[in-house]
């Protein structure tokens, strides 16, 4: 049959019917919202507005893939706190670490080790296959790091990335391909330079011009997440990431694996999955069961590089580090969530739902023609507006539509189910069950089954 294009009157009706809905069932939200006088945006990050319902609703309480709001509604929630609750919440190997850690030995920061850090240190290098790492407290500041390790043995000052990739509030990496290269992102707030100081940028999937960009010699590192998961998730194609690696190698360019979502394909990320084979690899959100920590790993070669360099400050304000980073606490957690949690056998469960969830959608648009994709990452799954699915981050942004984007994330969220406000992405937890992918392919249909009028 012919594929049924969105009636965009109809979507502008079911998508009011949905936002008069989502206001009568959450009261005690929106006074919660209206008192934050004294808040930035009246929330307490200006991004917590990215909410389709025009206010978001407030946490009560969260357990496993469980979430209850303010006015006491529950959700299953495949949002997951945009990955940082991957490991499902406050899961109790991680609540029993971190109540032993911060209540009974006392003690989250005293600038002193830890013995976990070598037990978590270890298992970092089992699942992502570099050697040696370091810890911060976010993803963000794991790509900085990276990114400084990276000039600092390459001795140059560029970083490549790709087209709509996002990488955290990283200076360098806040660009988009313009008609001359890197140019800032739309929006970006108060960028300190212009971005094709920083930055080259080329789309996923492209060899020739990743060749092209890196042949200037002036490139430190490729930044890359081995598939795109902010715009969309982009695949790549077979024989892309061995042409990444055979270009940067060829170029003198070391190969950084940003995992902080690809972490979703398995224990050790698309790295571990895929066989690659980064010289530096970042992570963060989910490896703490929600506590704040990232971490970083880099290669023997590169660990001898930057020993190397005795000249660089990397005991006091060299420009690495952060006061909170590898602490205590949050080595505790990473230690019971890697340990107890996010285990091989619980990705092993997660990847089944993610397939269950895949087929689910795909069924959906098969039967009501409706003319997207859905895409599968390990334990995550997102639905784009296109078909076939992008191979390129501009592809992907060029298929983004807010006005579909709200209706779906409203109608789910008015019927119990959480999506992640930025994405049309779910996500497994280990506590994840059937019953939950089910009520989501169930409610899906539901709301593609009312745009089209089946
Ligand atoms: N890397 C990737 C791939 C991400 O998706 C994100 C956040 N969405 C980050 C890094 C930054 O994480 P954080 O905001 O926790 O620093």
């Amino acid at each position: 049959g012919t594929p049924v294009p969105v009636n965009r009157e109809r979507l502008g009706a079911l998508l009011g019917r949905e936002r008069e809905t989502y206001a009568e069932r959450h009261p005690r939200s929106r006074a919660a919202y209206r008192a934050g006088a004294n808040l930035l945006g009246n929330v307490p990050m200006t991004w917590m507005n990215k909410a389709a319902g025009r206010f978001p609703v407030y946490l009560a309480e969260a357990r496993g893939a469980t979430v209850v709001d303010l006015d006491g509604h529950r959700y299953v929630d495949l949002c997951l706190g945009d990955t940082a609750a991957m490991a499902g919440h406050s899961p109790e190997a991680t609540v029993a670490a971190v109540r032993r850690r911060y209540a009974e030995a006392g003690g989250a920061t005293a600038m002193l080790p830890t013995e976990d850090a070598a037990w978590v240190g270890a298992e970092l290098a089992r699942r992502f296959g570099v050697p040696l790492w370091s810890f911060s407290l976010t993803a963000t500041d794991a790509n900085r790091w990276a990114i400084r390790l990276a000039r600092l043995v390459t001795g140059r000052p560029k970083v490549l990335v790709f087209n709509f990739c996002y990488h955290g509030t990283v200076d360098e990496s806040l660009v988009t391909l313009g008609r001359d290269g890197a140019a800032a992102r739309e929006g970006n707030v108060g960028p300190p330079v212009d971005p094709a100081a920083t930055t080259r940028v080329v789309e996923f999937n492209d060899l020739d011009a990743l060749d092209r960009e890196l042949a200037a010699g002036d490139v430190a590192c490729v930044l890359m997440e081995p598939a795109l998961t902010n715009i969309g998730i982009v695949l790549p194609a077979p024989g892309y990431l061995e042409g990444v690696r055979e270009l940067t190698r060829g170029h003198g360019t070391l190969l950084v694996n940003d995992e902080t979502h690809t972490l979703s394909a398995g224990p050790g990320g698309c790295t571990l999955a895929w066989g690659l084979e980064p010289d530096l690899v970042t992570v963060g959100k989910a490896i703490a069961g929600g506590i704040a920590a990232g971490a970083y790993g880099v290669s023997a070669e590169v660990a001898e590089r930057v020993a190397g360099r005795p000249d660089a400050d990397l005991i006091d304000t060299g420009g690495v580090g952060g006061t909170l980073a590898g602490n205590a606490l949050s080595v505790a957690a990473m230690r019971a969530t890697l340990e107890h949690v996010l285990t091989d056998q619980a990705f092993e469960h997660m990847i089944g739902l993610g397939t269950r969830f895949t087929d689910g959608v795909r069924g959906v648009l098969d039967v009501c023609q409706v003319p997207w994709s859905v895409v599968q990452l390990g334990a995550r799954a997102e639905y784009r507006f296109t078909s076939p699915a992008p191979v390129n981050g501009g592809q992907s942004a060029a298929a983004g539509d807010d006005e579909l984007d709200d209706y779906l994330h409203l109608y789910l969220h008015n019927r119990g189910i959480l999506l992640t406000p930025f994405h049309n992405m779910a996500l497994m937890c280990p506590a994840t069950t059937t019953d939950d992918v089910d009520t989501h392919t169930e409610v899906f249909g539901a709301a593609v089954a009312e745009l089209v009028g089946g």
